[in-house]
């Protein structure tokens, strides 16, 4: 099997992993180096379903000895098998970085003998890397589940990013679905990872050329729709997982049904974007805007209303804490109304600082009106002709989000690296076939 086979095989295989954005890094190019990652994030772009494409997203093998059901790769699909050598990774990455196909890699495998064997050939090829090819770029790596700590180590040492996927929500889900894994064996090495990034922490104050051990921090993926785990459960837990173990990131993946299997949906239904997106717009609550998974949803109410955003559900469910004085409230309780998000709110802190704001200071201070208009007063005032209650406020901020659901729709696929490029899509970066037999034959 050639590389382009081999590349078609496993850049497909890699399709169903979503937890690979890139921010979260400051490396400048040296002289002598090749590529560099800075911390807003690399040059990178997103399909429109919000997944990020100009990372080479690739499996070292998709050859596994486990048989998780909800995996194209598991050992009991009749699917064609490859792998790659270290080798054949490293100058694939480096010929696409150098005519910028890609901005960096995200590195991920099936179990290949064993979680060692495996982990050694990722830590060959990131050595090729990082010391052979001198490449700055950035590198997000799985980690493999089981492997020895001390590889998860000296894997961690080369990458930007590591991650190791929780996949399902709960232990009964792993149970039915993967049962050669344990939310043990996951949570085992994203618990040696946050040890060890806070010793490097240290380290690095310490000694000035302490090698930096994954500075972007730890991600995880949670498959949301196979199973029937609730959104409560699921924002529980990424809670838990960013309190414990200080992750950058839970990514969140809609379920595409890719194999009949009695305990999953049926392979005609649709994945759950929506689902996928309201976990997003939470997670996002949790992290910047000071709310608990509890405050959002509990046992009677264990799912996200699909007809409107979290936190304008939480806000219609709050009409007791609202109108807020805009000139007044403090900058926790501006986060919490609709419309005002944390940028807006920072600014107002600092524009009443200077004098009273009206409703068309905050429209120039970015405050969605539409939305704040049925929470917020300016000086004890209402915006002109409006009166509030909850049932206008309501109905206004449902038809608001069906709007604007109807505006994004898109029926999105997954890309794969080499679907057609659709003229029509700008965010369609992928490459024709054709340019990557011409780039890896030295035609380019
Ligand atoms: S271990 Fe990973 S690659 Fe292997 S079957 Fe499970 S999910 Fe798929």
């Amino acid at each position: 099997m050639d590389v382009i086979d081999k590349l078609t095989i496993l850049t497909d295989s890699a399709k169903y992993d979503v937890a690979c954005t890139s921010s979260g890094v400051d490396r400048k190019n040296t002289p002598g180096t090749l590529g560099n990652a800075v911390s807003m994030g690399i040059c990178h772009s997103f399909s429109a379903d919000g997944r990020c494409i100009s990372l080479l997203k690739v499996l070292m093998t998709n050859v596994c000895i486990y048989d998780c059901a909800y995996c194209v790769n598991r050992k009991s699909n009749d699917t064609r098998r490859a792998a790659f050598t270290p080798q054949e990774l490293a100058d694939l990455t480096i010929q696409f970085y150098r005519r910028n196909y890609i901005e960096g890699l995200f590195l991920s495998s099936g179990v290949m003998r064993n979680p060692d064997y495996t982990t050694e050939r990722l830590i060959e090829t990131l050595e090729l890397l990082r010391t052979e090819y001198r490449f700055g770029g950035y590198i997000h790596v799985k980690a493999i589940p089981g492997a020895d700590p001390e590889l998860l180590t000296r894997l961690g040492h080369l990458a930007d990013r590591m991650s190791v996927n929780i996949e399902l929500p709960s232990q009964e889900s792993l149970k039915l679905l993967a049962p050669d894994k344990t939310k043990e064996s996951i949570l085992l090495p994203m618990g040696h990872m946050k040890e060890r990034i806070a010793e490097n922490s240290k380290d690095i104050v310490k000694y000035r050329h302490a090698t930096k051990f994954v500075p972007a921090g730890q991600s995880t993926q949670m498959i949301v729709g196979a199973t029937p785990d609730t959104d409560y459960r699921i924002l529980n837990l990424s809670e838990g997982l960013y309190r414990k173990y200080k992750l950058k990131r839970v990514f969140y993946s809609a379920y595409t049904p890719v194999l009949e299997h009695s305990l999953l949906p049926a392979l005609e239904s649709k994945p759950p974007l929506l689902r996928e997106h309201r976990l997003y717009q939470a997670d996002w609550l949790l992290r910047f805007y000071g709310f608990e998974a509890k405050e959002l949803l509990d046992e009677k109410n264990p799912n996200f209303n699909p007809l409107m955003d979290p936190k304008c559900n939480w806000a219609i469910h709050h009409m007791e804490l609202f109108p807020v004085e805009i000139n007044k409230a403090p900058y926790e309780m501006l986060l919490r109304v609709p419309g005002i998000g944390v940028t807006s709110a920072q600014r107002i802190l600092k524009a009443r600082r200077t004098g009273a704001l009206d409703f068309a200071g905050l429209k120039k201070l970015g405050v969605v009106l539409k939305r704040a208009q049925y929470f917020i007063l300016c000086s004890g005032r209402t915006l002109e002709g409006l009166r509030i209650s909850p049932d206008s406020a309501l109905r206004a901020l449902v038809s608001d989000n069906m709007r604007k659901k109807h505006l994004h729709k898109p029926e999105v696929e997954q890309l794969t690296f080499f679907d057609e490029l659709d003229p029509k899509n700008p965010l369609n970066t992928a490459v024709s076939r054709e340019d990557v037999v011409q780039c890896l034959t030295g035609q380019m």
